[in-house]
C-alpha cells in the first residue's frame, strides 16, 4: 500500500487549498529544487513537517544498468513498500529522449511470450509512483550533463497493463500535461486490449488526447488466443467496431491508433498471417502497424523472426496500402528492451 502525496498533506493540513498542491506539484517538477526545505512557496510550518513524514520521492533507485551505447539506460526502482519494477530511458530519432514507464508491479494479462507476465500481478501502482518515473529520469539526465537533458516522450510500455489501472494512469498523465513541457500527442499508452476500459475512455471527459496502441500481435482470432490468452471471444470484430467509434469521438490528425505487433519466429509471421493482418487493419480506424522483433526471454520458447522472414513480411502488409514500420530494438546488452522487463537481477 502506498498512500499518496496528497493524502499525507491533507493529514498534515486539513484544510489545505488546492492551490497548494499546485505548489507542491510545480515544485516537484522543478529540478532546481531537491526537497521539500526548497519549497519556499509554503508555509514554513508545512514544509518542515513534510520534510520529516512524505518523502520527496516515492520511488528509488536499487540498480541502474546501461548500453555500451550509452544510448538505453534501465533502473531498477522500489517502492516505499519495497516492490521492485523497471523503468527505460531510450535515446530516439530526434536525439532526445523517450522513457518507458511502468504502471503495475509485474502485470496479470500473462502474454505468452512476454517476460512481465511470468511475474503475476504484485500490484497496481500509483500515481504518484507514475508520475515520480519522468522525475527520476530527469533527475538522473542532471546528473550526466553531457547526455541531451530533454525527455521528449512518454509509453507505456514498460511492466504492467495501463487500462488494468485506469485512474492511476489517467492521474499520472495530467500531471505531466500540467507540470512538464510535454503535449499529450508525446504521450502513447500501449494496452492489450481491454474493451470494456477502452469503451470507457470514448466517454471520459478527462480522458487526455494522448496516443493509443493496442498490442495486436494477431489478426486471426484463434492464433491470437493462443499468443494471448486473456483475448476475449470475438476480440477482433469488436475491436475493429471500436477503433470506428475512437475515430469518430476523438480521432484527428495527431491521434490515430496504432497496432502493435511482435514477430514471432514460426508462430504469426507467415505471409498468409501478413496478408490476414493488412486485410483486417484495412476494416478498422487503425492507421499504422509497428512490428517490434521479438526480443528474447529466458525460459521462454519463442524465437525472433530472422531478418529474410521480416523482410518478406513488411512489403506483403504495404503492398496491400496499410502503413508498417519497425520499431528499433534497443537496449538488448542491457536486457531493458520491449517486453524484457522482468527483474531478471534478482529471480523474483
Ligand atoms: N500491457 C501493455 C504494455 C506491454 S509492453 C500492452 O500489452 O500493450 C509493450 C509492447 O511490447 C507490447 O506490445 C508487448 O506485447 C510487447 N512485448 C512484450 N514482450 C515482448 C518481447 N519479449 N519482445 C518484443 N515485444 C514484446
Amino acid at each position: 500500500m502506498y498512500t499518496s502525496r496528497e493524502d499525507k498533506l491533507k493529514e498534515l493540513s486539513p484544510d489545505l487549498k488546492p492551490f497548494r498542491l499546485k505548489q507542491v506539484n510545480t515544485a516537484l517538477f522543478n529540478m532546481n529544487i531537491s526537497g521539500w526545505n526548497d519549497v519556499s512557496t509554503l508555509p514554513k510550518d508545512l514544509r518542515a513537517a513534510a520534510l520529516k513524514t512524505i518523502p520527496w520521492m516515492s520511488i528509488e533507485q536499487v540498480e541502474l544498468y546501461q548500453s555500451k551505447r550509452q544510448d538505453t539506460f534501465k533502473a531498477v526502482l522500489k517502492t516505499q513498500d519495497h516492490k521492485q519494477f523497471e523503468s527505460v530511458l531510450m535515446a530516439n530519432r530526434k536525439g532526445q529522449w523517450t522513457i518507458c514507464v511502468s504502471s503495475q508491479i509485474g502485470c496479470a494479462m500473462r502474454c505468452n511470450f512476454c517476460a512481465t507476465g511470468t511475474l503475476g500481478l504484485k500490484r497496481s501502482m500509483h500515481s504518484d509512483e507514475i508520475a515520480d518515473q519522468y522525475r527520476y529520469w530527469q533527475q538522473f539526465l542532471l546528473s550526466k550533463p553531457e547526455l541531451p537533458q530533454r525527455i521528449s516522450n512518454i509509453v507505456f510500455m514498460g511492466m504492467g497493463e495501463p487500462l488494468a489501472n485506469y485512474d492511476n494512469v489517467k492521474a499520472a498523465i495530467h500531471t505531466w500535461l500540467g507540470y512538464t513541457d510535454l503535449g499529450p500527442t508525446k504521450i502513447m499508452v500501449s494496452t492489450v486490449g481491454i474493451l470494456t476500459q477502452m469503451q470507457k475512455l470514448l466517454t471520459d471527459p478527462d480522458w487526455p488526447e494522448v496516443r493509443i496502441a493496442i498490442s495486436l500481435h494477431s489478426a486471426n482470432q484463434t492464433k491470437r488466443e493462443e499468443i494471448v490468452p486473456t483475448t476475449v471471444p470475438e476480440f477482433l470484430k469488436k475491436l475493429a467496431h471500436w477503433s470506428h467509434e475512437y475515430e469518430r469521438e476523438l480521432g484527428n490528425r495527431n491521434h490515430y491508433i496504432t497496432a502493435e505487433y511482435t514477430l514471432l519466429s514460426g508462430v504469426n509471421d507467415t505471409p498468409e498471417l501478413a496478408r490476414e493482418l493488412a486485410k483486417y487493419i484495412k476494416k478498422t480506424a487503425i492507421k499504422k502497424i509497428n512490428v517490434i522483433p521479438y526480443n528474447p526471454v529466458s525460459g521462454k520458447s519463442f524465437s525472433r523472426s530472422d531478418r529474410a522472414r521480416i523482410e518478406h513480411f513488411k512489403p506483403i502488409v504495404l503492398d496491400m496500402g496499410v502503413n508498417i514500420t519497425e520499431r528499433k530494438i534497443m537496449g538488448e546488452d542491457s536486457d531493458a528492451a520491449c517486453g524484457q522487463l522482468a527483474l531478471t537481477e534478482q529471480k523474483q
